[in-house]
């Protein structure tokens, strides 16, 4: 079947149509690719032709961009085929600033990567005024840069500066920016596009102007010195702040553009195709790669026996409007689900009502609260104070405070206010699932749905089965968390489920690290150093030192016996050093800044405990942090807590922040070798909790790794 399609619209006229059958999306696979340089040549040989124009005939979607599952296939070709690959790219998409007549790119929906690389080398652009319609080069987030043209098309184009914006930043422009930084020609309603494309095309023949611009763009900019160098130290830092160092892309992209600008563009494409193939298959590409794959690889998983009858949710209730009720309830609003928020206290309610509407009346463009936005979701919230208030949900969450009693209370109160249909859910981040679900009548249709705080940033919830969960019951709740655009994974019960026990594991090697003499700051540098979003140390400080106890003591009670809650956590809270919220933690923020300092005071609580000081390197001190997560993971693996290892390195990256361009916890150790882990685990061998459980030893030893790179199970 072939993916393109030639038409005539007007006698001379051509249109080229792309329409990959099977696929959703057009992508530009090799045989699309082949195919397109099949159309040209045709075209090539036709006399009279006057005009080309490209289109998709997908709806919403011009090009989502290159075949990711070809392209992670030649992450292992030599890099001379890399090379070949992208100057052939360039090669053949130059061939349409060539043809005698003019051609333009007509899209309407998402127009990306290698998508936006196809239309900037047409003559002309014009954009539907569809909400999906898009451009943009996210191969930054991938690790790469454009290698089709786009590095060097795009500030001939629109100018460095916004070309640089557009490339280092991987971020979509929207139809109507992308005209204004001069991509398009015309913005027109979808159905207006061909007409407008066949009047800009005798426009064209009229004027003859895309003969001047076919001439410019194969030229040098024309940057002064100054001016180059002042685009060089903005963009430097940007890129800075936002990578840390640690995504070597978009600084790629920069110096690229900033040495080929002055260049002939023939010139500059082969630069471009040299620094793509540096970063093909580099470690961090591969690690994004990963991650691109693993979010895919949930986006098709539908919890448990996918062909279960999934109840759809039409009015969701939540129980607590405190931090993670309001949270939840604002997520439920925004996805236009009619939602009733009840709480004990009415200030409490006050107050979660009034966050609720403010978050739903945040426009995250222009970072202001909008009052049509606010119109448009407040009539969808309603409040109430008892159960009998959630009567006509089919789904209710509960978030009161964490005491397994009162939540117990909460459960047989709600069980005879709701249908026998409708789904119960507790967010509680610690208590069994099997242990709340004890005392209901119908304990097949409760499950956890835990999500992690701030609700609105944080994607991942975990969807927790009970002993007696139904399928039925986890398949309808992963389907209401993807329509409330989360990323749920499915765990079993066990304290902490998933992501908090790996947090424990991690925060409890950190006070270790500090009872055997390495300093709060070390500590927290070498986890920033790795990749972490923020110190664990830190961290402490900003959960709270009162609840870091409070949810460590259910779990360390039942982490088999390798962990215990540390005298220093014990000593900090009784000196009531609550952390951030109390000026005091771990660290004073007691100063005009708020800024995290050292304090003597929280030094000589340190003493008190610290035991003969060893001295660790900064990457000994990253190798306990992580291992300890790494074996945690593993046990977490071996007790069927998490259902496979992608899970585990999704909720990690989703739940904790753990660094993408690692590719996750476990992709990480794939990639240094398990034999390597158990060798950097020899050094560590008297610690009773880092010795290897046997799945790892014998996982090493069959030569096996966690995972393959690549699309997973179906
Ligand atoms: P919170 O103290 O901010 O809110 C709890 C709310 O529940 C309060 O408004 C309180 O008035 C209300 N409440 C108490 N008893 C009630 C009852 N019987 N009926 C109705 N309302 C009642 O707490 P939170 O931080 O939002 O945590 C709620 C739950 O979410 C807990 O189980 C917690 O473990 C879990 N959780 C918290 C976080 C977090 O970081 N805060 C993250 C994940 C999960």
């Amino acid at each position: 079947m072939p993916a393109l399609t030639l038409s005539w619209p007007q006698p001379q006229v051509a249109l080229l149509t792309f329409d990959l059958p099977g696929k959703r999306v057009n992508l530009l696979s090799r045989s699309v690719l082949a195919e397109f340089a099949e159309k040209l040549e045709l075209l090539n040989q036709r006399p009279g032709v006057a005009g080309l124009i490209l289109t998709s005939g997908k709806p919403d979607a011009f090009f989502a961009g290159a075949d990711i599952t070809e392209f992670s296939a030649a992450l292992h070709k030599p890099k001379s085929e890399v090379y070949e690959h992208s100057r052939q790219g360039q090669q053949l998409f130059a061939m349409l600033s060539q043809l005698e007549y003019p051609t333009i790119a007509a899209i309407d929906g998402i127009c990306l990567g290698g998508g936006a690389e196809l239309a900037a080398w047409c003559d002309r652009r014009i954009f539907s005024s569809n909400a999906k319609t898009q451009i943009g080069f996210p191969e930054v987030k991938l690790g790469l840069i454009p290698g089709w043209g786009g590095t060097v098309r795009t500030p001939r184009l629109v100018g460095l500066a916004n070309a640089l914006q557009m490339i280092c930043g991987g971020e979509s422009l929207s139809a109507r920016a992308a005209m204004q930084m001069g991509w398009g020609s015309d913005l027109v309603p979808a159905e207006q596009l061909l007409p407008a494309a066949l009047r800009i095309l005798a426009e064209e023949h009229r004027t003859r102007a895309y003969l001047k611009d076919r001439e410019r763009l194969q030229r040098p900019l024309e940057l002064h010195p100054t001016e180059a160098d002042f685009l060089r130290s903005m963009a430097t830092v940007r890129i800075q702040e936002e990578t840390k160092g640690q995504f070597p892309a978009p600084q790629a992209a920069l110096e690229l553009m900033l040495a080929t600008q002055g260049m002939p563009a023939e010139q500059a494409l082969e630069l471009e195709s040299e620094r793509m193939t540096e970063l093909f298959g580099g470690l961090v590409n591969r690690a994004l790669v990963n991650v691109y794959f693993l979010t895919d690889y949930n986006k098709r998983q539908a919890g448990e026996g996918s062909d279960q009858e999934i109840r759809s949710i039409h009015a969701l209730g939540v129980i607590g409007a405190g931090i993670m009720g309001s949270g939840i309830a604002a997520a439920g609003v925004k996805s236009e689900l009619p939602t009733t928020m009840i709480d004990a206290i009415p200030l409490a309610l006050e107050k979660g009502t009034r966050a609720v509407i403010e978050e739903v009346a945040f426009d995250k463009h222009t970072k202001q609260p909008d009052a049509e936005r606010a119109l448009r979701f407040a009539p969808l919230l309603h409040t109430g104070s008892i159960e009998a208030d959630l009567a006509a949900t089919d789904l209710v969450i509960e978030a009161v405070s964490e005491v397994a009693v009162l939540k117990r209370q909460v459960f047989s109160r709600l069980e005879s206010a709701v249908s026998p249909e409708t789904i119960l859910a507790s967010n509680t981040s610690s208590i069994p699932i099997t242990k709340l679900a004890a005392s209901l009548q119908h304990p097949h249709r409760f499950c956890g749905i835990h999500f992690f705080n701030p609700v609105r940033r944080m994607k991942l919830v975990e969807v927790v089965r009970g002993e007696k969960t139904s399928d039925a019951t986890v398949a309808s709740v992963v389907a209401f968390v993807k329509r409330i655009g989360k990323m749920p994974i499915v765990v079993n019960d066990g304290p902490g489920f998933v992501v908090n026990r790996m947090l424990s594991a991690y925060l409890n090697e950190t006070l270790e690290l500090v009872l055997e003499g390495v300093s709060l700051r070390e500590v927290d540098q070498a986890a920033l150093d790795f990749g972490m979003p923020i110190g664990p140390i830190a961290l402490y400080d900003l959960v709270g030192i009162d609840t870091a106890i409070q949810v460590g003591r259910t779990m360390y009670e039942s982490f088999s016996g390798l962990v215990k809650i540390s005298p220093i956590i014990v000593a900090v809270y009784k000196a009531g050093r609550y952390g951030i919220k109390t000026g005091e933690g771990f660290y004073s923020y007691k100063n005009k800044q708020g800024v995290a300092q050292d304090d003597p005071e929280v030094e000589k609580i340190l003493a008190r405990y610290r035991g003969e000081i060893r001295h660790y390197s900064a990457e000994q001190i990253t190798q306990r942090l992580v291992l300890s997560m790494l074996l945690e993971a593993v046990r977490v693996l071996d007790e069927g807590i998490a259902r496979n290892p992608r899970d585990i390195d999704l909720g990690l990256i989703y739940g904790l922040g753990f660094p993408t361009f690692r590719g996750g916890l476990l992709y990480w150790a794939d990639t240094l070798g398990l034999p390597q882990i158990l060798k950097l685990l020899e050094d560590w061998s008297s610690i009773p909790r880092m010795q290897p459980p046997a799945s790892l030893v014998e996982r090493a030893s069959r030569g096996e790794r966690f995972y393959e790179l690549g699309a997973g199970p179906a």
